[in-house]
């Protein structure tokens, strides 16, 4: 013991077989600050044992001490020799500095010029499980695999270390433990010695595989986005505030015949003219304006043509929640435009059409009730009439004439039929002069006529028969000199029961008519009633 009592060196010997303290000399009691040669039992617990198995550095009484140790044979013993050295400050700057590295975030890393490790900080460690002893003189085809290991030199560290470049760049390696790639942003220098001569590379690399997943899906997502847009059956793009443009689809490049580059940043009327850029700025203001979405029909004009859309115009907001631009979306709906103007056009046509199909319709109402050479009703007409205004009269009179002319025949055979039609028509209109609105006149065949006089007794229509006799008489006369004198024979009839039909009326004007006739002609006979 008096030779570690003379060394300038701190020494605690231990006994090697129990290990408990046997020495401590002088320098070592200084500089474990003992005031005793002695250690206590808690401090060689709680300090000492644990250096036994693993020497290394610890803290006794704030002071940063080294331990090593070594087996001196003592005599015929064998004795621990530890050996205790203050950690100097300089030394205690070195551990910060790699406790810095160990947790900085990023594998650091030297390799030597064979391109082996010679240091590698805890995080390299951690990742291929090894310890920084053990790590150490590897090469990257020990931890990356054969392949993913002659990448790594060949690309990338040979540059380094053979030419001396600094190098910065993204590396892709393949980790055979996880079985999986993982990408790194890595900046390599290289390192030199005292003559200069370059000896290795220092290396820091930055995991980057979730940034660049999330890359990859953001990139994935927007080429499906982009497809989808381009592909859509519509015309899409988004405006800012300022109406210019800040995404166009496929289509809408198509449409306005320009390259997407061409149209970013554009407004309307730069890219479309004065016109055009109002009609389509008009809406594109509302959805600033109302704050809410809009749909329009807006038209494009081409030269020859007009194309019309349906658009929907939707607001986007920022991050600050404040509307900064819109989304819209225009479907080419300018063919159902031009089948709705044709559809229109049909149907002017189509109104046109039924007004004429309306008057002809009336015109044949006209001519199935009237008689087409003098102009009165027809028999039918007037049969259907009748029969109305014996059903309405209820307790008022009904008096029905029946007129023919004398001789009519003879009109025809000695002064033409034409003349016979003359006569015809002009008796139509004396009896028309002659009637109230509400009686009703027809021709009911050749040349005899009925006339049904509501509201009239037998005597009344007597005399209203006579008063047409004579002045067809007379008028006649004057309308047809050149020919012999013109006359009508009339019976009268009146309708006096409430169950006497229309038949039996006729029967009875018809009767006294041709007693006018028996009569003489040119006379009016009022039927006796039964
Ligand atoms: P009566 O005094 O007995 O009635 O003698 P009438 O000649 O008038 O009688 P008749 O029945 O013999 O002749 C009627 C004629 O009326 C015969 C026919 O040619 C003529 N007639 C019938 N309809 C028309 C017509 O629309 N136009 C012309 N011009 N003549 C007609
Ligand atoms: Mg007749
Ligand atoms: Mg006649």
């Amino acid at each position: 013991m008096e030779i570690f009592s003379q060394l300038q060196q701190a020494y605690l010997i231990v006994c090697h077989k129990e290990l408990t303290p046997l020495y401590i000399n002088p320098t070592a009691q200084s500089l474990l600050e003992l005031a005793e040669p002695v250690i206590s039992e808690n401090d060689w617990q709680e300090y000492f044992v644990p250096l036994l198995n693993n020497p290394s550095t610890f803290l006794f009484k704030k002071r940063k001490l080294k331990a090593s140790q070594s087996t001196v044979d003592v005599g015929d013993r064998k004795v621990l020799a530890i050996a205790l050295e203050v950690v100097e400050d300089s030394m205690q700057c070195v551990d910060y500095f790699y406790s810095i590295l160990d947790n900085l975030g990023a594998y650091v890393y030297c390799k030597d010029k064979n391109y082996r490790y010679t240091y590698a900080n805890q995080q390299v460690c951690q990742l291929f499980n090894f310890t920084s002893e053990e790590l150490i003189g590897k090469t990257d085809c020990d931890l990356f695999g054969e392949e993913s290991g002659k990448r790594l030199k060949e690309i990338y560290d040979h540059d380094v270390i053979e030419n001396g470049e600094i190098i910065k760049q993204e590396e892709c390696n393949y980790l055979p433990e996880f079985q999986e790639y993982r990408y790194y942003l890595s900046i390599k220098k290289p390192q030199y010695d005292n003559n200069g001569i370059c000896n290795g590379l220092l290396g820091i690399s930055l995991d980057i595989t979730e940034q660049k997943n999330l890359e990859k899906k953001i990139f994935d997502n927007e080429q499906e986005l982009t497809t989808i847009l381009d592909n859509a059956g519509a015309y899409i793009f988004i405006k800012d505030r300022d109406l210019r443009f800040k995404y166009v689809n496929k289509r809408t490049c198509d449409l306005f015949q320009k390259s997407e580059n061409e149209i970013l940043g554009k407004s309307n009327y730069e890219l479309l003219g004065e016109k055009q850029g109002e009609e389509f700025s008009r809406t594109d203001k509302q959805v600033f304006t109302k704050a809410k979405k809009i749909t329009c029909i807006e038209t494009f004009e081409l030269p020859d043509t007009t194309f019309y859309y349906w658009t929907v115009k939707i607001p986007l907001k920022n991050e600050a929640g404040e509307i900064d631009r819109f989304i819209g979306i225009s479907t080419d709906i300018t063919e159902q435009k031009e089948l709705e103007y044709d559809l229109v056009a049909l149907n002017v046509a189509l109104n046109e059409k039924i007004d004429e199909v309306t008057l002809l319709k009336d015109e044949l109402q006209k001519q199935a009730a009237h008689d087409v050479l003098t102009g009165l009703h027809n028999r039918r007409h007037f049969e259907q009439s009748i029969e109305v205004l014996m059903a309405q009269r209820g307790a008022s009179d009904l008096s029905l004439l029946m007129l023919d002319v004398d001789h009519f025949k003879r009109v025809n055979d000695e002064f033409g039929h034409q003349v016979g039609d003359e006569v015809l028509k002009f008796l139509a209109t004396v009896m028309k002069k002659a009637c109230r609105v509400g009686d009703l006149i027809c021709r009911y065949g050749g040349e005899e006529f009925l006339i049904a006089l509501p509201n009239t007794n037998i005597d009344s229509g007597f005399a209203k028969a006579e008063w047409i006799r004579q002045q067809f008489n007379v008028l006649a006369r004057k309308e047809f000199p050149q020919l012999p004198s013109l006359s009508i024979s009339i019976g009268v009839a009146e309708l006096e029961c409430a169950n006497v039909d229309f038949q039996q009326l006729f029967k009875e004007a018809d009767k006294a008519m041709y007693q006018a006739k028996d009569q003489g002609r040119n006379c009016s006979v009022a039927a006796v009633s039964s």
